[in-house]
């Protein structure tokens, strides 16, 4: 079988364990079927996925003139506190901008070999937690704008981090449940003053199991660096595929890029 297209970040089902597909210019391919198997993939070109431009993919699936214009690729999606949409400030556009920052949000633990914090959407729950990897998460807090998550991250990330280790989570083989909630109750007191409100102990915690074990050794790859590549999958984890021998493929980070796949 052979497919051909844009790459975008795999889509996934909460199962036990998490169902995947590859996201191929609307072919959706399963991939939890093809572990075991023999995968090849070659990287034949670009487009954007804001613009359709063939140019070079520059960051997050973007070509470069996106990536400075679009407002799907503003500071805000890294930096929530820079939020600016609930002041009725424009940053790129307005509208956009509203869309995406005037919605509840959660700020959240999350096991991904370290205990971190982070903040998403809430209807992005549990999908953003499954495209890091986590193992588990709890929601600490609840807001009603990106903005007020945002603030409550940056103070928390004084004493917790806040960036996701690939190497940590795919190398984790916890073996006993992370009490996520025993780390909510001893970082409550470093909520800030203004944004203790929405402090919630009424999250539960969630525990999720990926198609996958830990290679012996961990090696990333490129397909800038590796433009073909062949390998038996082993396994998933976050947006990572395993595949034999311990050479892993972040499929978040080819996001635009155009590639055949054949098994
Ligand atoms: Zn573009």
């Amino acid at each position: 079988m052979q497919f051909k297209g844009q790459v975008l970040k795999m889509s996934t089902y909460n199962d036990k364990p998490i169902q995947y597909f590859l996201n191929l210019s609307g072919d959706l391919i399963r991939m939890n079927s093809l572990i075991g198997k023999t995968i090849k993939l070659k990287h034949i070109g670009y487009e954007c996925v804001n613009c359709g431009s063939e140019e070079k993919i520059y960051r997050m699936g973007f070509c470069k003139k996106c990536f400075f214009e679009s407002p799907y690729a503003s500071d805000t999606i890294i930096r929530p506190e820079l939020s600016r949409a609930h002041l009725g400030e424009e940053e790129r556009d307005l509208e956009v901008e509203k869309e995406i920052q005037l919605v509840p949000h959660v700020v959240y633990l999350a096991y991904t070999g370290d205990v971190k914090v982070g903040v998403t959407r809430e209807h992005q729950v549990p999908t953003r937690w499954i495209d890091q990897g986590a193992t588990f998460a709890l929601p600490i807090a609840k807001t009603d704008n990106r903005y007020e998550a945002g603030m409550i991250e940056v103070a928390l990330k004084e004493h917790l981090p806040d960036k996701t280790n690939y190497k940590k989570m795919l190398e984790d083989d916890f073996e006993d449940e992370v009490d996520l909630a025993d780390f909510r109750n001893k970082i409550e007191q470093y909520f800030p003053e203004n944004f203790k409100n929405f402090y919630t102990m009424e999250g539960e915690m969630l525990r999720l199991d990926y198609p996958y074990e830990k290679p012996e050794k961990i090696t990333a790859f490129t397909l800038d660096k590796n433009p073909e590549f062949e390998g038996v999958l082993n396994g998933i984890k976050g947006q990572y595929l395993s595949f034999e021998g311990g050479h892993v493929l972040n499929v978040r980070s080819h996001e635009g890029y155009l590639i055949e796949l054949s098994f």
